[in-house]
């Protein structure tokens, strides 16, 4: 079955050019103008852009985070993710302590063979060190995992200093490379207890005991340690100021480091949590907390520099019931905010059409850094013959506006209830599949896609 896209424009990380695009089975078979269509099926796009499918390289989907689990599965997840023109996630596989990384591995895998609509990978993460772990880290590299995560906090996840060394010295024997969480956790867990200690109790706690030059702090460590071994790392969710500038006195040293931020760190800023009412304010709470204006202003002229490498969403989502179980201890509030539905339209509306950034910017950051970085290109990220028919048809003439009551992420609310976005999504494309047409989710079946080598 071909499909002819006509009469768009085509956006990639170089630029935006007219041209049609030939679908044929799964993957693109032609881009120019003027594409003869034959016996293929006409889709008119006159008037819009074509983004190569977003990927979303950070998101939880059904995970246990203290004592309960997130509101959104692999299948939910992943329609919400579809819906927004999201066509690829990477998710995080998480053996407990004690487990082996193939156990891990496996228990994702069954998660994500329940229904997910979109394709997928994981990142494996790295919580326990000992001889068999060292190991397998060789055996994911080779099953198409070349992409780790380490924490610089939470206890049940974090490695001791002497394992994380271990760690990124064995990543650079096998070609590997890790994402890491960076928050300076003994002097958190300190301020915690102080907060506790004065019964400071609310949702404004969390960000007073999570201060941003302990973001900084942190990402300096890492980056010192990854100047020692020698090897690239990637800063997930970078959100302040202060931790740009630590990432730039490496690159000027000469280091490799990527970084990803997420909207909500572009979007909002740290009065939602000063908001009187209690679930207003612990809608928000995530880690690293939502930051000040002037970080938010950092971030997006960091993001025009080329600075940031990649937007993705830390898509981690609870219902404002779960949200509620720490009404009188922030603490127990669980982490993390959704939104893997809802980060083309904002990038666009916020970006592209405020003038901010290019759709070519928006296009990199979306779609092309990270299958380059995360080492899915050119299969995904860019709309090139015998690349995936992965395709974001989308509309700037559309506007619409984000609520919770429109949503496919499973959850009663959204951090950006009422936003105005310029531009709608019309038609999504998972390998030559027609996944979303005006709002309504077509049913599709992902695939596991295993990776390689970071290209970027
Ligand atoms: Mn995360």
């Amino acid at each position: 079955m071909k499909k002819l896209l006509k009469g768009g424009r085509v956006v990639s990380g170089e630029g935006v050019r007219e041209a049609d695009v030939l679908l044929e089975g799964e993957t693109v078979a032609a881009v120019g103008p003027g594409l003869d269509a034959g016996d293929a099926e006409i889709v008119d796009c006159a008037g819009k852009l074509l983004f190569p499918g977003f990927i979303d390289a950070h998101t939880h989907f059904d995970l246990e985070v203290g004592g309960t689990i997130t509101a959104d599965d692999f299948a939910t997840g992943s329609r919400a993710a579809l819906r927004g023109g999201t066509t690829t996630v990477i998710d995080f596989a998480a053996p407990d302590k004690g487990d082996t990384l193939a156990y891990g591995l496996n228990r994702w895998r069954e998660k994500a063979s329940a229904g997910t609509a979109c394709d997928y990978g994981f990142h494996m993460t790295i919580d326990d060190w000992n001889e068999g772990i060292s190991r397998e880290i060789g055996e994911m590299v080779e099953q198409g995992i070349p992409t780790f995560k380490l924490y610089m906090t939470y206890p049940a996840m974090m490695l001791p200093e002497g394992d994380m060394y271990r760690a990124l010295k064995r990543l650079k024997e096998v070609g590997g490379i890790a994402g890491v969480h960076c928050e300076n956790s003994g002097m958190i867990d300190v301020l915690i207890a102080e907060a506790k200690a004065a019964g400071r109790m609310g949702p404004g706690s969390h960000p007073r005991t999570r201060p941003a030059p302990l973001e900084a702090e942190a990402v300096s460590h890492l980056l010192r340690m990854a100047q020692v071994v020698d090897i690239p790392v990637i800063i997930v969710h970078l959100s302040t100021r202060e931790s740009l500038e630590e990432v730039r006195a490496a690159r000027k040293r000469g280091q490799t480091v990527y970084v990803e931020t997420c909207p909500h760190y572009l979007l909002l800023e740290d009065s939602v949590y000063d908001n009187p009412d209690f679930l207003e304010a612990a809608k928000f709470i995530c880690a690293p907390p939502i930051r000040k204006a002037e970080d938010r202003a950092a971030l997006w002229e960091a993001l025009k520099a080329g600075e940031i490498q990649t937007v993705a969403t830390d898509h981690c989502s609870f219902t404002l019931a779960q949200k509620r179980v720490g009404r009188y201890d922030f603490t127990k509030i669980p982490g993390g905010l959704p939104g893997v539905e809802h980060r083309g339209v904002l990038l666009y509306t916020y970006g592209v059409a405020a003038g901010r950034v290019s759709a070519s910017d928006m296009c990199r950051v979306l779609s092309e850094n990270a299958a380059k970085l995360y080492g899915c290109w050119p299969r995904k990220g860019v709309i090139a013959p015998g690349s995936d028919a992965d395709i974001v048809v989308y509309d700037p003439a559309g506007i619409g506006v984000i609520t919770a009551a429109d949503q496919a992420q499973h959850t009663d609310y959204t951090p950006y209830e009422g936003y105005q976005t310029a531009g709608k999504v019309r038609q999504v494309y998972l390998r030559g599949a027609l996944a979303v047409e005006d709002g309504e989710i077509l049913p599709t079946q992902g695939k596991f896609i295993p990776r390689g080598k970071n290209v970027l």
